[in-house]
């Protein structure tokens, strides 16, 4: 059990049956006859296998079938499609099956035709006759079934009686009652029973749904101290000391009509957002969503300025040089009325002129810097740094997020194009205030997005012809490069993949008279700068890439973006790429390469590309097809790893126990009065918050 985590009681019981079976309706074998009287329908019967094998009939077809028995008769099981490696493998000799599906006659015998099979524990067979729900838990080596039941029928019986000298698990209600009472949950102990020991009066799908009310208040109560941790860490957040920086409407105006653009009403809400953050004296921290090109940075920018203005230096961390080159020529362009001094630190820079950069930043001569992870490297020291802006947050973990801000006390800002939902936002970035700009600026046409079967290269080759010709530019995207044949092995298809070295090389060849170049990872960066430069001033027409170029590169003149191999992306990620394109006013196109026949699922997903262009559609989509956690690396979030809770799943219920707990540390901001709940927070949220450091 401890392999398994489960140290102590409070653990067993948070060991949750992973489903629950239905043996309300479990019928004895013998009882399958009547069927033929009474009519067909779903059956559910356990047994005992007795013989198995495949049987062969005379017109080379052939059947799998497994003669299955219980004390009081016998039933054939028939499978027309299968792999016979697999069946052999999955269904040995006497193994315990329960079987549902519907039965039919042959022969006047019963059978189940293709039926659902569990091979389930050998101890079932006997409780065949204990009517009731089942909870089934996930293995632990050497324990079946019956005996973790009785363990955890135990830890619920003995609850508080400290016999054993063991951390004993108290089932002392830790929610507060009007709270449980606001959304009928029951108590912890009704829930960990209910759990564990459903009634047989459960709907057995709320149940497998973990959506019966144990379950409900399990996940509540989950979120409820997540959510409780956050409103905590920002009630710090609100005492502490930051800049109150001053600015007035006149001069942001000045500042916006500087812009060859006027800015989308989305920008200028959420630029009023920060400004009203920036001028409390508390830290500002705070999270601009956007979709790709809607305009984040340039109102980044506008906020770096009044930092500016008030004497304090402004910082841009960009997760790529590709990317902090980029914003450094931006930056210099658009801010060319201010008249500022801005510095670019990267890895990348010779010695001397690093420490010619960091000297610069120490002693104020850069009002702004723009760079990469150098920014928050040893030997950079900030004069005086009033706003940290952080690019694409999700490529920087949250501990360099406070190495940057620790760097001072600044205001921080932080960017992301991941659309997600907004309480997943809130939760997931849970320390920071949410702007989301929601709109793109106007001329943006569509990215008209196909998705090309693989082998039809002439199409493909047609689009990127007809595109040249205009004298626009091509990106050709790889999921991959040199580690195809891995990957192909690890697939155990044998077909070797293109990647993008070679793809380089097949296209140099079609294409004799064009300039290709290639991208990817290994490249120096030194010659990664030098590509993307060319490809920037038109130089070269088409870039064979890997995902380097996935974020913020800002080329209007490029408007075809070709992906291959679609479907090894996530949507998001799909969605990211395409926004490489459609960045000018000319018409773009998106090609989804891949072999989506393959799979009905593959070519599903890669439709709801073709479909909309509207990034959290796109995200919703793709967390019900990964999971929240890996779209956005839970871990990398600083979240806590959820037990029963998930965060797409439950969503409403994660709303309900945010407006909770955001509450109560309103109406009682050291927890005093809920002494309970506070040494709950401590315990659950240890080392990451000290409740000392407020109390
Ligand atoms: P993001 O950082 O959200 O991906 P950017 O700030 O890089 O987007 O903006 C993308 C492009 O759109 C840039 O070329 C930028 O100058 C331009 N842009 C930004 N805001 C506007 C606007 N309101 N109107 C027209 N163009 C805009
Ligand atoms: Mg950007």
């Amino acid at each position: 059990m401890a392999q398994k985590g489960i140290k102590t009681v409070e653990d067993l019981l948070s060991f949750f049956p992973y489903k629950y079976l239905d043996r309300r309706q479990l019928d004895p074998i013998g009882d399958l006859r009547t069927g033929q009287r009474t009519g067909t329908g779903q059956r559910t019967v356990i047994g005992r296998i007795v013989s198995s094998g495949i049987v062969l009939f005379r017109n080379r077809r052939r059947l799998f079938e497994i003669l299955l028995a219980d004390q009081t008769g016998a039933v054939s099981l028939k499978w027309f499609h299968f792999y016979p490696r697999e069946m052999q493998a999955r269904f040995q000799k006497k193994a315990v099956l329960m079987v549902s599906g519907e039965i039919s006659f042959y022969r006047g015998e019963p059978q189940f035709v293709h039926p659902e099979v569990q091979v389930v524990d050998e101890e079932l067979m006997e409780e065949v006759r204990a009517p009731g729900i089942i909870p089934v838990y996930s293995q632990i080596p050497g324990l079946g079934q019956r005996t973790i039941r009785k363990i955890v029928r135990n830890g619920l019986d003995r609850n508080g009686l400290d016999r054993t000298g063991l951390d004993l698990f108290h089932f002392e209600e830790i929610l507060p009652s009007e709270i449980l009472q606001r959304h009928h949950l029951p108590s912890k102990a009704e829930a960990l029973r209910e759990i564990h020991f459903p009634p047989p009066e459960r709907e057995l799908a709320s149940l497998n749904n973990f959506r019966s009310p144990g379950h409900l208040r399990e996940i509540f109560e989950e979120l409820f101290f997540v959510e409780l941790g956050i409103a905590f860490k920002r009630q710090t957040t609100w005492r502490e000391e930051g800049i109150s920086f001053s600015w007035t409407p006149e001069e942001m105006k000045g500042s916006i009509a500087t812009l060859p653009f006027r800015l989308t009403t989305a920008q200028r809400r959420a630029l009023h957002e920060i400004l009203v953050d920036m001028k409390t004296p508390h830290p500002m921290g705070r999270l601009i969503q956007g979709d790709v090109g809607s305009g984040k940075t340039v109102v980044a920018l506008l906020a770096a300025i009044v930092a500016i203005r008030n004497g304090y230096q402004a910082a841009l961390m960009a997760p790529t040089e590709i990317l902090a080159e980029q914003h450094y020529r931006t930056a210099t362009q658009l801010l060319k009325p201010f008249n500022l001094t801005i510095g670019l630190l990267t890895g990348s820079l010779p010695a001397p002129l690093k420490t010619k950069r960091q000297s610069g930043i120490r002693r104020g001569i850069y009002s702004l810097v723009i760079g990469t992870h150098a920014l928050i490297s040893e030997g950079v020291e900030f004069q005086k740094l009033g706003l940290a802006i952080i690019d694409e947050q999700h490529r920087f973990g949250v501990l360099q997020r406070a190495a940057l801000k620790t760097k001072g006390n600044p205001d921080l800002l932080v960017m992301t194009a991941t659309p997600i939902p907004r309480t997943l936002a809130m939760t997931l970035y849970g320390d920071l205030d949410l702007s989301v700009i929601d709109e793109m600026p106007p001329g943006r046409r569509p990215i008209r997005t196909e998705v090309v079967e693989s082998k039809n290269r002439s199409y493909l080759h047609a689009r990127i012809s007809e595109v040249i010709g205009r004298g626009e530019q091509v990106y050709m995207i790889y999921p991959l490069v040199e580690e195809s044949e891995k990957l192909a092995l690890r697939q155990g298809s044998g077909q070797a993949l293109k990647d993008a070295t070679r793809m380089h090389a097949e296209l140099t060849k079609v294409f004799p008279r064009w300039r290709i170049s290639l991208l990817h990872g290994k490249v120096p960066s030194e010659e990664k700068e030098e590509v993307m430069g060319r490809f920037k001033r038109g130089e070269v027409e088409i870039l064979v890439a890997t995902t380097v170029i996935e974020v913020g590169i800002d080329i209007p003149n490029a408007t075809l973006i070709v992906i291959e191999h679609a479907d090894r992306f996530g949507l998001s990620q799909l969605h990211q790429l395409r926004g490489r394109v459609g960045r000018g006013d000319k018409p773009s196109r998106c090609l989804l390469v891949s072999d989506y026949r393959k799979t009905e699922e593959a070519y599903r997903r890669l439709e709801v590309m073709t479909e909309t262009q509207d990034g959290f559609r796109i995200a919703e989509e793709d967390l019900k097809i990964r999971g929240a956690g890996e779209l956005m690396g839970t871990r990398q979030a600083g979240l806590p790893e959820f037990r029963v809770a998930n965060l797409l799943r439950d969503q409403e219920i994660l709303r309900l126990a945010r407006g909770e707990a955001f509450r109560l540390v309103e109406s009682d901001p050291l927890l005093s009065f809920h002494p309970a709940l506070r040494n709950e927070l401590q315990r659950k949220w240890g080392e990451r918050m000290t409740l000392a450091e407020v109390g």
